[in-house]
């Protein structure tokens, strides 16, 4: 029922002319129905801010462009609030496997779950149906490059920890054509350390790769294998794979401590993949996540998660500075749900992190860009929350976007924009 409302409600906005609505709430054409044809959608770039909650994006606007300010990825037409829960029968409350599965793939799952159902049985993803249609796929994080979020979209496993699986799935089976990222851990076998030394950073970093040495898998598969920021931007061909981190591309740790610090910078990294998958003339389907926005705020880092939001919000400038000089390029920024239960506070009022009946921490004061003034971070929780997260679009078919709908629907507009099937 919910599912047909809010179908009716994008119809009203998309068609123009003879509509009225019936008692059930569904739309009936006065005129001699003709849907209106879905706009052409050559390109899609998917920015996802893992974790990123309306406070969050408050946070790095206000500490970025001022109280009056927008960042890029709120100077966008279209805007959206998706619900985020999942279908696990424990907790509703979503991880990062079954958000992005739902986003994917148009179906709710278990926490935990890379695409696969309720029954553990795979569903086809919107970047493999893209890759079907000829268009090229890619994948770039600063997180392990086959984490939940990017692994999602390429892969199927019943449990997203099975992350040397998930890479041996994007280069053999799923074929995506830009993977960028972090987790080198996983591509390399143990006693192979691979480019980056194993406890270089962080104690439990290491090489703990189970299905060989994928990096020379992948090489032989045609991909060009880079390491470094200057191995990046030297690359060429069509099909790459760059590891540029042990684990993630950051540190995670709490307030004060900890590092923001991608040996390739996201944005950049979204400046290449761009440039590689838009030599194929069918078009492309990109995703690019920034994780420590989440990460950090588990650990109630406000300072490291709004230093990485504002790296993602230059990311979003990349997309939609190709989007502009190419028009037929969807843009969505999105999250796939809220972490640490934050809110914005004026500085002085009373810290509920001394109570030590609450669980509450604070950060701050921070500064706000272009003012006097400052604001504290308030968290509540280091997990995630049911809170609605904000997506925003540009390009065609972006205001099929506007309203509030379940994750899920983010999948369903997409294949009807890139593949005219009918929203379901
Ligand atoms: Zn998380």
């Amino acid at each position: 029922m919910f599912k047909s409302k809010r179908c009716a409600a994008l119809l009203i906005a998309t068609l123009s002319v003879g509509l009225t609505l019936n008692h059930g709430g569904q739309a009936i054409s006065a005129a001699p129905s003709k849907p209106a044809k879905p706009p052409v959608v050559k390109n899609v770039i998917m920015l996802v801010g893992d974790g990123m909650g309306t406070a969050q994006r408050n946070a790095i606007r206000l500490a970025t462009k001022g109280i009056d300010g927008e960042l890029e990825m709120d100077s966008m037409p279209y805007s959206g609030l998706i619900h985020t829960n999942s279908a696990d029968p424990k907790s509703f409350i979503t991880d990062s496997a079954a958000a992005a599965s739902a986003i994917a793939t148009g179906v709710k799952t278990y926490n935990g779950a890379i695409s696969v159902d309720l029954q553990g049985k795979p569903v086809k993803t919107i970047l493999e149906q893209a890759k079907k249609a000829g268009k090229a796929t890619g994948l770039v994080t600063t997180a392990q490059v086959t984490d939940a979020t990017p692994a999602a979209f390429a892969a199927h496993t019943a449990n997203r920890s099975a992350q040397s699986d998930i890479a041996k799935q994007y280069i053999e089976k799923t074929k995506v054509d830009v993977i960028l990222g972090g987790g080198e851990d996983y591509w390399y076998p143990a006693g192979h350390p691979g480019y980056y030394p194993d406890t270089a950073e962080d104690a439990e970093e290491g090489s703990k790769g189970k299905q060989g040495n994928l990096v020379e898998r992948a090489k032989k598969l045609g991909y060009t294998y880079v390491r470094t920021a200057d191995e990046l931007k030297r690359a060429k061909g069509r099909k790459l794979l760059g590891l540029f981190a042990n684990e993630e591309m950051f540190q995670k740790r709490s307030e004060g401590e900890g590092k923001y610090n991608p040996v390739v910078s996201l944005p950049d990294m979204t400046k290449k993949a761009i440039d590689v998958l838009s030599k194929n003339k069918k078009g492309f389907f990109l995703v690019v996540e920034e994780e420590a926005i989440d990460e950090m705020s588990h650990d109630n880092n406000g300072s490291l998660m709004i230093k990485a939001g504002q790296q993602f919000d230059q990311a979003v400038a990349v997309a939609k500075r190709y989007a502009k000089h190419h028009p037929d390029t969807l843009v969505l920024v999105l999250a796939d749900h809220e972490s640490g239960g934050l809110t914005i506070e004026t500085p002085g009022d009373a810290d509920e992190s001394e109570d030590s009946n609450t669980l509450s921490d604070e950060n701050g004061p921070f500064a706000v860009a272009h003012s006097k003034q400052t604001f504290t971070l308030n968290w509540t929780t280091t997990g995630h929350t049911a809170a609605g997260v904000p997506l925003t679009a540009m390009g065609p078919g972006a205001k099929r976007f506007a309203g509030v709908y379940e994750n899920t629907h983010i999948h369903d507009i997409l294949e009807t924009l890139l593949f005219g099937k009918r929203e379901r």
